[in-house]
């Protein structure tokens, strides 16, 4: 096996492998300075209210628009950042930026963030968070936060802290690609959580699997029961949406409705 030759030695690895580590390679130079080159932009997709359908929050979406690979999604390097912990840096970046648009565009409507494992991790980020709240003068109550389960079933006590910190310092929380891993019950129950995201996947068949629709009619009904709102991510389809609105899902994301934008696409749709 390749791991037990001498470190350094990639004669083990075939030549798609070894295409494969070199692209990698390329990937983590080129983010390691990304961020001070500026390539790192802000998309926002707009989440809609089921009642009336007017775009109620957005959620940021980071993109690199990089000088040797192009316009990248987040999807493409976000686990590179991860990897490298860059995402550390990054992140505090992305929160950065995105209240100095707040401030900046008056906007008015809450705007959710995404959270990594990585930077959870990090001791500090409840005090970084509000440093920067204060330092431009944004109210919490305007920053949602999304946090992936699988971040908070590792330590369900450390969790329970975190978050009850968080909602002290006044943000949201929502918790991001619901029901696809772990999916404890159990730890639902013990954790504050503000908004539930319905994992793309099941989306995807709502309309056209009935039990996949009635695991989704079930996660509504927790939800409710928690008191906590549910949004329906990945809407697609027409069909998607009239379903979703139907069984009182609260929240609706997806390209059917509006795809990422920049800031002044979402000015423009706010404003329309
Ligand atoms: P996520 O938070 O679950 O975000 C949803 C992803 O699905 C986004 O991809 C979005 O562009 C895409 N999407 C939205 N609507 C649809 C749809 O109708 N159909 C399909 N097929 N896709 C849709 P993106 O921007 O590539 O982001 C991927 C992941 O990267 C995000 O998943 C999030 O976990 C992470 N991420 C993005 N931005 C940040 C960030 O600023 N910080 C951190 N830590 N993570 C981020
Ligand atoms: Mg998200
Ligand atoms: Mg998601
Ligand atoms: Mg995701």
């Amino acid at each position: 096996k390749a791991e037990e030759k001498a470190p350094g030695s990639f004669e083990l690895y075939n030549e798609e492998e070894k295409e494969k580590l070199l692209e990698r390679l390329k990937l983590v130079e080129e983010l390691k300075t990304a961020l001070e080159k500026g390539e790192f932009l802000l998309h926002f997709q707009p989440i809609y209210s089921s009642l009336d359908l007017k775009p109620a929050m957005a959620e940021v979406l980071l993109r690199w628009n990089s000088e040797r690979f192009g316009f990248l999604q987040a999807g493409s390097f976000i686990d590179i950042l991860e990897e490298t912990e860059l995402i550390v840096d990054v992140g505090y970046y992305v929160f950065e930026q995105c209240l100095s648009m707040i401030k900046r565009y008056n906007l008015e409507i809450p705007i959710s963030i995404n959270l990594s494992p990585v930077q959870i991790k990090r001791e500090d980020l409840p005090d970084r968070l509000s440093e920067l709240l204060n330092k431009y003068r944004v109210p919490a109550e305007l920053i949602l936060l999304e946090i992936t389960e699988g971040t908070l079933i590792e330590d369900l006590q450390k969790a329970q802290t975190l978050l009850k910190v968080l909602k002290e310092h006044g943000f949201s929380i929502v918790l991001d690609d619901f029901g696809v891993k772990y999916s404890s019950l159990s730890y639902l129950t013990r954790l504050s959580i503000d908004y539930i995201k319905i994992d793309m996947s099941f989306t995807k068949e709502v309309d056209t699997d009935e039990r996949v629709l009635n695991v989704v009619k079930a996660i509504v009904s927790i939800a409710n029961v928690l008191g906590a709102k549910t949004v329906a991510e990945g809407i697609e389809r027409r069909s998607q949406l009239d379903i979703l609105r139907e069984i009182g899902c609260h929240y609706l994301q997806g390209f059917y409705l509006g795809k990422p934008m920049d800031i002044r696409d979402l000015l423009k749709l706010l404003r329309s």
